[in-house]
């Protein structure tokens, strides 16, 4: 055996494969990841993570996504004498995908991760789907629009399948939506906010009893927090998402109408200030919804009438009621 073989063959031992990556990112989801780190997992202090605290905050991060559900993709690679593994798996709190990039020395030790959310806009076939559901904005008042559109410019939500039209609405004042330092949801505008019905319909979910987060903390590990999805009669349902903790006044069965309030707006799953998550889909199970174009009808944009719109980032929207107001 020469001596160049013999050396390539230590390098291929102790070079970071596919294998490491796997274990790295077994330690990041384990539940044990201070106990890891203080029994040297074999990471770089004065990296990215100074701390197990640290690393710890960024893998609840990781775990606020859901259990992993499948491995869609892997690889490593080699850049500046550094190893990057990156994965992309589905979870079970986010419907499309998750990916998480680790960089590594030589040795396989870890020196920096990231996560993030596929960016791409997700496919559609229903661009040009017209619903038969004409809906109203779900809330009364007036809200400004967070996220919303159909680019992933205008609507962080458009990678994912059932997200794909959905709307972020938040009230604000003088440009902020909270008083104070917004420490306590009680801060925020949009608190405790009345929502109601888009549509007529049935209640097909309605999940309740998961606590509102504290504001700009890591949000729990939920999706949509406390939720109702409205069965519209038309193969067209609603999902209001993030509602606040035991404010849901309908079950599932219960037939409620156009207007109707409904729940409250709260914080709760995967929402780091109160806000309403609301969206239209072809099925009542979003893990499997495709999203549908979300138009409501008679509404006031930016102080302009509109009989039909789909309302995009940055617009201030308030629903119109009563007299005038068509069905
Ligand atoms: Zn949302």
């Amino acid at each position: 055996m020469s001596v160049a073989l013999v050396l390539s063959l230590v390098l291929a031992q102790s070079a970071p494969s596919l294998a490491t990556g796997r274990a790295n990112v077994k330690l990041i989801r384990s539940g044990d990841v201070v106990k890891a780190w203080n029994k040297s997992l074999g990471m770089v202090p004065g990296q990215q993570f100074t701390s197990a605290a640290a690393l710890h905050r960024f893998a609840m991060g990781v775990r606020s996504y859901g259990e992993e559900t499948k491995l869609v993709s892997e690889g490593l690679g080699v850049k500046d004498g550094l190893y990057i593994y990156r994965r992309v798996s589905g979870v079970s709190n986010w419907a499309r995908g998750f990916v998480l990039e680790l960089t590594m020395d030589e040795k396989g030790r870890l020196l920096a991760a990231s996560m993030s959310l596929p960016n791409d806009e997700a496919p559609t076939t229903y661009g040009a789907y017209k619903a038969l559901v004409k809906l109203r904005l779900p809330l009364e008042d007036t809200w400004h629009v967070l996220w919303g559109g159909r680019s992933w410019e205008d609507n962080r939500h458009a990678s994912v399948s059932d997200m794909r039209f959905a709307l972020d609405l938040l009230q604000r004042e003088k440009g902020t939506s909270a008083r104070g330092k917004g420490l306590e949801n009680d801060d925020y505008f949009a608190w405790n906010q009345p929502v109601v019905a888009p549509a007529d319909g049935v209640i097909v979910v309605a999940e309740d009893g998961i606590a509102d987060n504290v504001p700009n903390k890591a949000p729990g590990g939920n999706l949509y927090g406390n939720l109702l999805v409205i069965d519209h009669g038309t193969d067209e349902f609603t999902l209001l998402g993030h509602l606040k903790k035991g404010s849901l006044s309908v079950r599932v069965g219960d037939r409620v109408t156009k207007g109707q309030r409904i729940a409250r707006v709260g914080n709760s799953g995967m929402s780091t200030e109160p806000h309403l998550h609301f969206q239209l889909m072809d099925t009542k199970d979003w893990r499997t919804a495709h999203g549908l174009p979300l138009v409501i009808v008679d509404f006031v944009r930016n102080g302009t009438l509109v009989d039909r719109g789909e309302p995009r980032r940055g617009d201030i929207i308030s629903p119109v009621v009563g007299v005038g107001a068509r069905d």
